[in-house]
């Protein structure tokens, strides 16, 4: 996993614009947004991962409490939701500094990796464009075996 030193450009507005939509910042989602900000982007946690993080933090939470707390973040548009298979997820932080990129994701150990591909980006805008759709995000989700794994 590589590590990006985003964390103080993106702790403030994400901060400021909880409180601008009025939704109450309880101890439990500031400390999963917490989480992820100190992990800065790039990085791709499970629910798992996320609980046993917060465990080892000393908090008190239980798993299900963490899978609520990821989807209302996910759905408020501060994290970025990535489907495995067989209903697995993973979730990262979305960031105005890292913008539309691309997922090779390992289907045995979820290991996942990060690419950039302008083409894949201005397919997406053609196809929205022709069908008259507004474009939101253009990404690619690879389902894939890693080399450990395959
Ligand atoms: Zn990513
Ligand atoms: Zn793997």
């Amino acid at each position: 996993m590589q590590l990006k030193n985003s964390y103080k450009q993106v702790t403030s507005p994400l901060e400021l614009e909880l409180h601008h939509e009025g939704r109450r910042l309880t101890p439990q989602r500031q400390k999963v947004l917490d989480l992820f900000q100190r992990i800065g982007t790039g990085n791709h946690l499970s629910a798992e991962e996320v609980h046993s993080n917060l465990i080892n933090s000393k908090s008190k939470v239980s798993l299900a409490t963490i899978y609520r707390t990821l989807r209302l973040l996910v759905k408020m548009g501060y994290l970025h939701e990535l489907e495995l298979n067989e209903g697995g997820h993973r979730y990262e932080l979305l960031s105005h500094d890292h913008p539309d990129h691309h997922h090779l994701i390992c289907l045995n150990c979820g290991r996942t990796e990060e690419f950039e591909s302008d083409q894949v980006v201005l397919i997406g805008k053609q196809a929205a464009e022709k069908k008259g759709f507004k474009l939101i995000e253009s990404t690619l989700n690879v389902r894939a075996l890693c080399p450990d794994c395959s």
